[in-house]
């Protein structure tokens, strides 16, 4: 069944200035000479590094052990050699340790075709076991470990499992691109998730221009014998965030929680599960009007960005910025290499003209921001509390629920910096300020 659903409130349609072909195939990035491997690429703690220089490591061998409940498993995206174990910066400031390996020898994981694993036998443990070894995280943004989305606690019954196939900004198409090469294996994954879960609905959310998609996928859930219902959400800007699609689809009547997956994260349990393979590479959209050739990339973890560009035909013009994620959200980088980890879903770049500051002015009351907040809040007032000093009575007023999605700063005709003010608002709420 596909069902057509509205967003409950607020959002903006930027412009989609990525220029991808939305029929052009996932392209293989080439195998990097070097990868730079985080040990820090999941919500929580740090991986414990368990190799060091001078080892020989093989494709998809364990090089970082989960370290605490919301750490995940790091492993080598290429065979080599561990050259440095060395602390680099992360976008955003944030400090991780990383292995760095220099490629030689022989692929064990790629390049070759692999039996499936039967899966179907397994017990909750071993399913469960299988994703947490494979360093599964959310790759949608979250990058919470997937194994502990999926253990239900005893008493706490599922009434809807989502799959999110909605990119998480204008401008990337990577969960898209993979939902139409990947249908069989997404759809499988659910298969997976439902022995785990055992929700009473599941769903598919899809944006309205990604309805091409529904009827492969419908196709996929017929063969496999999976009663899974398709969502067409507006592609209204932030339909993708989580709480949005659970939000707008909704579970009237049925108790229980819900559990969401993006796309990717289904596909990653279904190569951990069924081909024993482990998260070492992943979808990335590199857009952007400087890139001579935007596309979907395959990208081994450990990629440096600036070998990206290349294998996109490099840029035509000199970026003004560069940011991992899509224009409304990405965080800026200063270096080309940093490398890509499982939370890098895209990389985009801005030509000079729009990354310059633009002239701010004083606000006029338009309530422009208040319209498009999709979470009620009143960011003209939040702004003026904040800027004053006042973060108690900004906390009062929302602050903490804003999600950071640029859509009050996007419809501002002032150009004020309203997410810039909110994000060091909440920086110095959590560092203990109180106004
Ligand atoms: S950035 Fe915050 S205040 Fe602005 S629209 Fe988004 S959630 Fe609302
Ligand atoms: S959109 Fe800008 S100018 Fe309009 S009320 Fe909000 S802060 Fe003021």
């Amino acid at each position: 069944m596909t069902d057509t659903r509205k967003l409950p409130h607020g959002g903006v349609n930027p412009p989609n200035d990525s220029n991808i072909s939305r029929t052009a195939p996932i392209a293989n990035a080439l195998v990097p000479s070097r990868a730079v491997i985080p040990l820090l690429q999941h919500a929580g703690t740090p991986a414990r590094c368990v190799v060091q220089q001078g080892d020989k490591v093989s494709e998809g061998m364990l090089i970082g052990k989960a370290e605490g409940a919301l750490s995940a498993n790091v492993h080598s995206s290429i065979p080599g050699t561990v050259v440095a174990v060395t602390g680099i910066t992360l976008p955003g400031g944030v400090a991780s340790q990383a292995v760095v390996i220099d490629l030689e020898g022989e692929f064990g994981k790629s390049g070759k075709p692999r039996q499936p694993r039967a899966w179907e036998g397994a017990s909750r443990i071993e399913l469960l076991g299988r994703i947490q070894s494979a360093g599964v995280v959310g790759l949608g943004g979250s990058r919470m470990p997937t194994h502990l989305k999926l253990a239900s606690a005893p008493g706490s019954p599922v009434a809807l499992l989502v799959a999110n196939g909605i990119d998480g900004e204008p401008g990337l198409s990577a969960d898209f691109a993979l939902l139409r090469e990947k249908t069989a294996e997404i759809a499988e994954a659910l298969r997976i998730c439902r022995a785990l879960l055992e929700p009473q609905r599941i769903v598919l959310a899809l944006g309205e221009d990604a309805r091409e998609l529904a009827g492969a996928f419908e196709e996929a859930c017929a063969t496999s014998k999976l009663a899974c219902d398709i969502a067409i959400l507006p592609s209204t800007y932030p339909q993708g965030h989580e709480q949005i699609v659970l939000g707008s689809i909704g579970v009237k009547g049925a108790p229980g929680r819900s559990v969401i997956l993006n796309v990717a994260t289904l596909h990653a349990v279904y190569e951990a599960v069924v081909l024993d393979r482990p998260l070492i590479e992943r979808v990335v959209t590199v857009a952007g009007a400087p890139v001579a050739r935007p596309r979907n990339l395959k990208v081994r973890l450990g990629t440096r960005l600036g070998d990206l560009f290349e294998e996109c035909g490099g840029l035509l013009a000199a970026p003004g910025k560069i940011v991992i994620g899509g224009p409304m959200r990405g965080v800026a980088v200063s270096s080309l290499d940093i490398p890509v980890t499982k939370g890098t879903s895209g990389v985009t770049v801005f030509d000079e003209s729009a990354a310059r500051t633009r002239t701010e002015w004083p606000c006029i009351r338009c309530g422009a921001c208040v319209e498009v907040c999709p979470w009620d809040l009143f960011p003209t007032r939040l702004y003026k509390l904040v800027r004053q000093g006042s973060l108690a009575a900004a906390d009062r007023e929302g602050l903490s629920r804003c999600t950071e999605c640029g859509c009050c700063a996007f419809a501002c005709p002032s150009h004020i910096p309203l997410v810039a003010v909110f994000h060091e608002g909440k920086k110095a709420l959590a560092g203990g300020g109180n106004g």
